[in-house]
């Protein structure tokens, strides 16, 4: 049997046992509520972080709120102040009317509904536009703070105006921010704001000046019609459909008339004018045919300007003609009876087209061989011509006289003695017949050194039209023709000035605005190149203006 000894020992060694036991349920006690308090201070911080969290997304929504709403030039709302009360829709406090900005929105409220309906459609499209993911540019329009007219005191600078426009820089869309600075009295409540006015020539349109340039030379430089230009916008992330672009070159014509005005008269300086026409049909709009068109070009070499009619009749030329008063100048166009009429009552001086008389030659050709010798002469004459394209009209004329007449003289003698023995009726009778009739107009160029052989480069300056003329089915209305007209006008003198067309109309369309109108010839594409070279006028597109963000 077990001694007392044992029974002690074993005692001792449960004691011990619940004594280490009882030490680590305390040990774990006190763990956790270590690991308790843990908890909480991490509670504690994920609730400071989601306050946080919801703080900056009210922010967020707030910033995001208060831009569009500055694109919809409205400055307070209650949407804009519903997420800083925790998603509470809370009406805002009512203000003084008085005291609010007059501003586009305040006077539409004040106005008709429909008015109202068309703005708030205004200002969805401004939203839109603010929200587009292009470069951002802002473009400030400056206004001197000037006296009230109340009581004289000294209006100041309030929140400028912002709208949103697109615009187009080489390569890319962007976004260009408008600040129109406004001014008011801050003594009147009643006085009214000043505001700088819209600095692009299209006021209220979606574009801005360098989106307008681009579409007008898409459309009437590279024939890309609206709906092509409307599909591309839309693929490259600004949608908008073909209407919206037509109303743009429809109301941007209209400015810009006094300036194709100015380079028309520019053109009819010259004391030799070279001239050509074509078809060019308009769709009526009534029953979708047809109508007919036509489209006239003038240049002085050095700029073009196109006129358009309803008809082929000679009473068109001589009237654009008339309104140039270019009495007495030279004209030099092809055989057509179409001139005239500008001819006679005008007392032009009219030269004729070697080209043209090649082209009869050229044809009979292939059945008389006699009209092979006619082409040789013609084919030296234009030799000639080539060797004094750079010397002066007098050096020009000189050669000429020297090198050229002679050619003439015997070309016609030549002439003369086949009238007796070719068919009226053939292709070489009717070279012959032409010879004939146009003798006093071929020799023109003989008589003064700044008359061409031919009028190639009118004819090449019709061409572009009439390629787009398949492209775009025709301008749309006589309107729509009487607008592409002008445009084309601005276009071909680019080209012929080797100006880039939209670096020129974006500089254009944005010092036309304020421009003084008896001035406006300073900006004829001759003119402003010229401005360019001497350093008076540094192309808009070059100083693309500030970037936000
Ligand atoms: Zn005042």
């Amino acid at each position: 049997m077990a001694g007392l000894g044992e029974i002690l020992e074993e005692n001792a060694r449960l004691r011990e046992l619940v004594r280490l036991q009882a030490e680590q349920v305390d040990a774990a006690v006190k763990s956790t509520a270590a690991l308790t308090e843990q908890l909480a201070k991490l509670a504690e911080q994920f609730e400071a972080l989601k306050a946080s969290n919801e703080m900056y997304t009210r922010h967020f929504l707030f910033v995001e709120q208060r831009r569009k709403m500055a694109a919809a030039e409205r400055l307070q709302s209650a949407e804009m102040q519903a997420p800083l009360f925790d998603g509470l829709r809370v009406e805002a406090p009512p203000r003084d009317p008085s005291l609010q900005p007059a501003s586009a929105d305040r006077q539409e409220e004040n106005g008709k509904t429909d008015k109202r309906k068309s703005a708030a459609h205004q200002r969805k499209g401004r939203r839109d536009v603010a929200d587009l993911p292009f470069p951002r540019r802002r473009l400030t329009a400056p206004v001197t703070p000037s006296t009230c007219d109340t009581c004289g005191g000294e209006r100041q600078l309030t929140e400028p105006r912002v709208t949103h426009r697109v615009g187009w820089q080489p390569g890319h869309f962007t976004v260009v921010e408008v600040h129109q600075q406004q001014c008011r009295c801050p003594k009147c409540p009643k006085a009214e704001v000043w505001a700088a006015p819209e600095p692009e020539l299209l006021p209220g349109a979606m574009c801005d000046d360098s989106l307008l340039a681009r579409v007008i030379v898409d459309k009437f430089g590279d024939h890309l019609p609206l709906n092509r230009q409307a599909d591309r916008m839309t693929r490259e992330g600004f949608p908008v459909n073909e209407n919206v672009l037509s109303g743009w070159v429809r109301q941007g014509a209209t400015p810009l008339r006094l300036l194709v005005s100015a380079l028309r008269k520019q053109v009819a300086q010259a004391s030799t004018i070279l001239g050509d026409d074509s078809g060019f049909p308009v769709q009526d709009g009534t029953d979708g045919r047809l109508g007919n068109g036509r489209l006239w070009v003038f240049t002085d070499r050095r700029q073009a300007f196109f006129a358009f009619s309803r008809t082929k009749e000679g009473e068109h030329p001589a009237a654009v003609l008339q309104s140039l008063d270019v009495a007495g100048i030279r004209l030099v166009v092809d055989g057509g009876s179409e001139y005239n009429d500008a001819v006679a009552e005008l007392g032009l001086n009219r030269g004729g087209c070697w080209s043209h008389l090649r082209r009869y030659f050229f044809d009979a050709a292939v059945q008389h061989e006699d009209a092979k010798a006619g082409l040789k002469t013609i084919m030296d004459l234009f030799l000639i011509e080539r060797q004094i394209a750079d010397v002066s009209d007098a050096e020009r004329l000189a050669t000429r006289k020297a090198r050229s007449a002679p050619l003439v003289d015997g070309f016609y003698t030549w002439v003369r003695a086949l009238v007796p023995k070719v068919r009226p009726g053939s292709k070489l009778g009717a070279a012959v017949g032409y010879a004939m009739s146009q003798e006093p107009r071929m020799r023109l160029f003989l008589e003064h050194g700044d008359v061409p052989l031919h009028n190639n480069l009118s004819e090449l300056l019709l061409r572009q039209p009439i390629v787009g003329r398949k492209n775009w089915l025709f301008a749309g209305s006589e309107g729509g023709a009487l607008a592409a007209a002008d445009w084309f006008s601005l276009i071909a003198s680019c080209r012929m000035q080797k100006l880039d067309p939209w670096v020129y109309l974006y500089d254009v369309f944005g010092r036309l605005l304020d421009y003084p109108s008896q001035r406006v010839h300073e900006l004829t594409p001759l003119n402003w190149r010229l401005a360019v070279e001497k350093g008076d006028i540094t192309p808009r597109s070059r100083g693309a203006g500030s970037k936000v963000s």
